[in-house]
């Protein structure tokens, strides 16, 4: 664990969020694209995985399996985002790994595309594990032994899925673990008492790696776990006192400005602007909070679509939309004009 550092993952940035904290300095190079899910990197991404592999008995070897348990995880988060058309991205940055995407359409897609990176490196490292243990229960270990790179690869890959696995298992803001863990408590509590619960949780075990880390003079874990104590003072100052969450009251704002989008909107179809609907509806939905803002969202695109003589795009639309009479109108208008 002190030797094998792992870098974090801030899966499921919803990419409204992503834009307003990010911007540009988090942009990164475009490498390539699998599945429809473009990759890029950060020039940082390079000095991380340095970091990692120096020290290592094959650095290279350790380097490439680095950078592919990094992917493997990623694509847990991306694969998971697609299969709810979510259009996902993938950036390798300075602290490992994050994949962007559309705000889920429900709690239980955001928990599954949060548990699905863990769950990708610890199946991997599952599955290499079962090998090595066919290879050993059949005799064949003297003919992997001939094979030495392809059994270091093997064991590295295993370890490092399933040692970042479980790190990004740990209920720790930003990484998996808080988001996996809040869904689970929301079950048994309130929505505010769960983001209350993990805020003070996040803190205190990050005060506690600071310390183990400390012990173990692993400078590099030193410096990530002050960052994460960092990150979470200001919530779990707030949850101590009992107020407001930053997380929550993000969320809450995220909804104010969906709500101020459908004003503009209805303004915009007044003027009979279709081009600016269209936009605003666009931006609703990523800033929707809540099925009732998607519908409302859906609404605006369908009635805009339609307008601009994108009969298809809105009949895709028109399913999710809320079914005001200005979308039943315009869906019996699309229909007429595509037959
Ligand atoms: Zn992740």
């Amino acid at each position: 664990m002190t030797q094998c550092v792992a870098p974090i993952c801030e899966a499921t940035e919803w990419r409204f969020a992503w834009r307003i904290t990010s911007r540009t300095i988090m942009q990164g190079i475009h490498l390539f694209t699998i599945k429809g899910i473009p990759v890029s990197f950060q020039p940082m991404f390079i000095l991380l995985i340095l970091i990692l592999s120096v020290g290592m008995q094959n650095p290279f070897i350790f380097g490439a399996c680095a950078i592919l348990g990094v992917l493997i995880h990623e694509f847990g988060h991306a694969l998971t985002a697609k299969h709810f058309h979510l259009n996902p991205e993938v950036t390798l940055c300075g602290l490992g790994g994050l994949t962007t995407h559309a705000r889920p359409n429900s709690p239980k897609q955001d928990f599954l595309i949060t548990l699905a990176g863990p769950m990708a490196g610890l199946v991997v490292a599952g599955v290499i594990f079962g090998i090595l243990f066919l290879v050993d229960l059949l005799g064949f270990a003297p003919f992997l032994a001939k094979y030495q790179l392809l059994a270091i690869f093997l064991s590295y890959t295993m370890y490092i899925n399933l040692i970042w696995g479980i790190f990004n298992l740990l209920p720790v803001r930003p990484m998996d673990g808080s988001k996996v863990f809040t869904h689970l408590l929301a079950k048994i509590t309130k929505p505010e008492r769960a983001v209350q619960i993990i805020s003070i949780f996040s803190f205190v075990l990050a005060v506690g790696m600071i310390v183990y880390f400390a012990l173990g003079r692993n400078v590099f874990m030193i410096i990530i776990s002050i960052y994460f104590a960092f990150i979470n003072f200001n919530d779990f100052m707030k949850a101590i006192r009992g107020s407001g969450n930053d997380a929550t009251e993000r969320m809450k704002r995220i909804g104010i400005q969906a709500e101020a989008l459908y004003e503009k909107g209805l303004v915009a179809a007044r003027a009979h602007d279709w081009r600016k609907l269209e936009m605003l509806g666009h931006q609703m939905k990523l800033a929707a909070d809540g099925r009732d803002q998607i519908a409302r969202a859906y609404e605006l695109l369908t009635i805009a679509c339609t307008n601009l003589g994108k009969y298809d795009e809105a009949l895709e639309y028109a399913p999710r939309a809320k079914q005001t009479d200005a979308v039943k109108q315009a869906t019996a208008r699309c229909k007429s004009l595509t037959q």
